[in-house]
């Protein structure tokens, strides 16, 4: 006779339809690789990992009528688990586990279906033999349900747009526990805001993508890594900017920006051309490795799968560091001295910048969720966890040029990256449609209009 799971004293018994797929702290095996994310120690008392929509519908519903039962009790959502809020764990609540949802399915001509619990490396391994590539970021092991819900700033974001623009429908779960198969025309408030929303509209259980053609078997690319040594930091931030302005779409750009003791600072490249036209890359390759002096430089075809890392590692809080990010309309010398600014505080451990622009930049801002389509940089900040007073005076010079915030690349939960991250119009329309399907406010974890305090 199946025993009824552990759980708190006060909490309803689970539905039987989800005992078995239900984990908790007494499962001695499982829990340690389960309860945590990649940055965050986590301790809740009841994982449900679903094995179908059925089942994350079920868990849906169990949460919400365990909150309606004993008050706040943490709920969330975890896909790959490598959100950087840490949000896709708690303590002392509820996670509904995507991971083992993780099925990758070429539907025919160049449209997939990827459930959530997928990881990206995964997704680029499965196209890769068809020619197939869909934009996701620079990391294998991040999964689908967390990235493309929230943006998708990946290797070809200027040539094939953010993850969530390839989104042609989905499937999702409300917080009332129904399910819902959305797209441009059916239930469209839902499937706009599934698009850069976050958790906001719901869980997402699977999406279908259009996946762009790079050839005809397997994926290559040509990818410029590079390290330069930066004696004039604004300078070198300018000339960056007014070389992808110009840049072709199939090229994009991601720096990481350290300071070394003496002052100058070390600029570590990964751009990608979106295809194998040598010839065609070679003016924007050859600008980009004029901009400073190399110290390391390699620009060859590469299996796409060969430039984001799949590691596999478990997700056990092993990522300390804290992020910012802003969304920057212009990368000029101006933006480069806030970022040498920011780099002169100890806490500060590198900058990111990623190229934006190009096809990104061809949707009105209201086309998603994601309201954000002018900007022509990302920058992030890298920060020792020293304290949010000191990362907050380290990232000040850059966040006072932040026309918005990718939701998805920040630590800060705070009401006023909510506001940047969906502003004016966007943030209007998502508030109502998440007031709309989640009177209760389920969905509350993370960055969320209607839950980020001060
Ligand atoms: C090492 C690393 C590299 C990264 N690189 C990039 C990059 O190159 N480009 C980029 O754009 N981003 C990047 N990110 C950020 C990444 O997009 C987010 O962290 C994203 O949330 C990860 O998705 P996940 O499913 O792994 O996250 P999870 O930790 O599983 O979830 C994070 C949050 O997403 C929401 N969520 C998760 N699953 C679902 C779902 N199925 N439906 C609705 N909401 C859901 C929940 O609010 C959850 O708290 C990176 C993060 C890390 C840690």
């Amino acid at each position: 006779m199946p025993q009824p799971t552990p759980l708190p004293a006060a909490w309803p018994a689970l539905p039987t339809e989800l005992d078995g797929v239900a984990v908790t702290p007494a499962d001695r095996a499982r829990y340690p690789y389960l309860s945590s994310s990649y940055m965050r120690v986590g301790t809740p008392d009841l994982i449900l990992m679903a094995r179908d929509v059925d089942d994350a519908a079920a868990a849906v519903g169990y949460a919400a009528g365990l909150r309606a039962a004993v008050g706040q009790v943490p709920f969330s959502v975890r896909s790959g688990g490598h959100g950087i809020s840490g949000a896709s764990t708690n303590d002392g609540g509820v996670v509904l586990d995507l991971s083992a949802l993780n099925r990758v399915e070429v539907l025919g001509a160049d449209l997939v279906r990827v459930q959530a619990g997928a990881i990206w490396g995964d997704v680029a391994a499965e196209l890769s033999g068809h020619g197939l590539v869909i934009t996701s970021g620079n990391m294998g092991d991040t999964g689908v349900g967390g990235l493309a819900t929230a943006g998708g700033i990946g290797y070809f974001v200027r040539a094939h747009g953010l993850t969530l623009d390839l989104i042609r429908r989905a499937t999702i779960v409300t917080a009332d526990g129904a399910v819902h198969v959305v797209d441009a025309e059916h239930e469209p408030d839902l499937f706009w805001a599934l698009r850069g929303g976050g958790t906001q509209a719901g869980v997402v259980v699977d999406l279908d993508l259009e996946a762009r053609r790079i050839g005809e078997d397997d994926v290559v690319v040509i990818h410029q890594a590079s390290q330069q040594i930066v004696d004039d930091l604004p300078g070198y931030v300018h000339a960056w900017g007014d070389l992808m302005r110009g840049a072709p779409r199939e090229f994009t750009s991601f720096l990481m920006l350290q300071r070394l003791p003496d002052g100058r600072h070390l600029s570590v490249a990964r751009n990608v051309w979106a295809d194998t036209d040598i010839a065609a890359a070679q003016p924007a390759v050859s600008d980009f490795a004029r901009l400073a002096p190399l110290v390391q430089h390699d620009a060859s075809l590469m299996p796409y799968s060969g430039i984001v890392p799949t590691p596999r590692s478990p997700k056990v809080g092993q990522q300390h560091i804290q992020m910012r990010d802003a969304l920057v309309d212009v990368a000029d010398r101006a933006l480069g001295e806030r970022v040498a600014e920011a780099l002169r505080h100890d806490v500060a451990s590198l900058v990111e910048l990623r190229s934006l622009g190009g096809i990104v930049a061809d949707l009105p801002a209201p086309a998603t969720a994601f309201g954000h389509r002018h900007q022509e940089v990302l920058v992030s900040l890298w920060a020792q966890p020293r304290g949010i007073a000191a990362i907050d005076r380290a990232w000040e010079p850059v966040e006072a040029v932040a026309s918005g915030v990718y939701s998805a690349y920040t630590s800060d939960t705070r009401a006023r990256q909510a506001e940047l991250a969906w502003p004016g119009e966007t943030g209007r329309r998502l508030r109502a449609i998440s007031e709309r399907v989640d009177p209760a406010l389920l969905f509350d974890a993370g960055l969320t209009l209607r839950a980020s305090a001060e």
